[in-house]
């Protein structure tokens, strides 16, 4: 360790290009491709620590006799810290084993002293979190009391009676109806608009259901074919879904995918978890050839600068829960390509932002249509719409297949 101490106090002291170590550090395979073979039990937990320290851009270790090649990681964490180089950690077998596992490793590399530091910092898609890092478990609710006094925005809701839903294909897995309701999950604490079991209704928007979650038509959306995706039990924000609930998140992402590109769009999809108890993702279509996923991202970085908001780029890897805890006001962004744009709310976020970037003259060029409220239709508008959506949309839903 007195190796680590000689670097560390220099006061310049990025990392190292190249550690040697005869053990694996422990760990090492957290958060990225796990090792087939190796005897994970003789890893070093001091090794491990040295990795930490010394952030090496390459780390070879030898001892376990295997040939691993983990995906590269990070030595910062996403938006909290300034980015630094990511490490690659290789092991490799012994010279001429019988196995002919791979015990050569050719490389080139530029020392990090001769490099740009931007050059340097360049994450590849690939990259993952730390695997020394343990997750943040300080649990600063601060903000997250904050948010929750805030009022629910009226804008957008309705109401839904379950226990009117009629005439839909349910599952077929002889569970019946009784199971539609997740075991456990957060009770709102007075009327939620989005709760599907709210007593009120206005169930002509709701255009699938499935286990967890379902979709609604938007109340005065974008675009005729602008929808929800809301979990039916009560929750505030994508990072505090359970992951059976995520998980079914993510198939409505994916059947709604194919069904936009069926018609030529692709979807932007954004949650703003700021002055609204129930989870809404708005899932909106553009034409394909209305503008590159550059133009959009770049739209959303450019007006938000106008307006002193600041959207990263987060890592298509980065899971959200990575960046910040539940309770944490926050606007997210996500293609439908994977690309992902994140800020984290301070105060005074304009509650329409995510419409009025999708209405500007960069994207679609319906600036009129920013205000929900100038694109409300009557209820029999409302009604012939639902169900044309629904009716285009059937051969996608995956809710619907057996
Ligand atoms: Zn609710």
């Amino acid at each position: 360790m007195s190796l680590k101490l000689s670097l560390l106090s220099h006061s310049k002291f990025k990392g190292v290009d190249i550690l040697l170590t005869s053990p694996w550090p422990k760990d090492v395979w957290n958060y990225g491709n796990p090792p087939t073979e190796a005897n994970l039990k003789s890893c070093s937990a001091l090794v491990a620590s040295a990795a930490v320290s010394l952030k090496p851009r390459y780390h070879f270790s030898a001892l376990q006799g295997e040939n691993y090649e983990r995906l590269p990681y990070r030595n910062h964490a996403v938006l909290q810290e300034s980015a630094q180089h990511v490490s690659r950690f290789i092991a490799l077998a012994g010279v001429g084993n019988p196995d002919k596992k791979k015990y050569i490793y050719a490389f080139t590399i530029v020392p990090m002293r001769a490099m740009d530091a931007a050059e340097l910092v360049k994450q590849p898609l690939d990259v993952t979190e730390n695997p020394y890092r343990k997750p943040e478990k300080d649990g600063k609710k601060s903000q997250a009391a904050r948010a929750t006094e805030e009022e629910e925005e009226p804008a957008q809701q309705f109401f839904f009676d379950l226990s009117k839903q009629q005439g839909k294909k349910r599952h077929s897995d002889g569970r019946g109806g009784q199971a539609k309701q997740p075991k456990k999950h957060p009770q709102p604490t007075g009327p939620c608009w989005f709760c599907l079991a709210s007593p009120e209704v206005e169930k002509h928007l709701v255009v699938s259901i499935g286990e967890h979650c379902y979709v609604a038509l938007a109340k005065g959306g974008l675009t005729s074919d602008h929808v929800l995706i809301l979990p039916i039990g009560h929750y505030q924000a994508i990072v505090d879904l359970s992951s059976d609930v995520v998980e079914e998140c993510e198939k409505y992402k994916a059947s709604l995918r194919k069904f936009y590109r069926s018609k030529g769009k692709r979807y932007v999809m954004f949650e703003r978890n700021y002055r609204s108890q129930h989870l809404q993702l708005q899932v909106v279509p553009l034409p394909l050839t209305c503008c590159t996923t550059e133009d959009i991202k770049e739209s959303f970085i450019v007006q938000g600068q106008e307006q002193n908001l600041e959207l990263l780029e987060i890592p298509q890897h980065t899971d959200i829960k990575q960046i910040v805890q539940p309770g944490t006001p926050y606007f997210y962004v996500e293609l439908d390509s994977g690309e992902k744009l994140f800020h984290r709310i301070k105060k005074n976020f304009p509650l329409q932002f995510g419409r009025e970037v999708l209405a500007s003259e960069a994207i679609l060029n319906i600036p009129t249509r920013a205000d929900w409220k100038a694109c409300k239709l009557s209820q029999e508008e409302e009604e012939s719409q639902a169900k044309s959506f629904r009716r285009e949309f059937e051969p996608f839903d995956f809710s619907l297949q057996d």
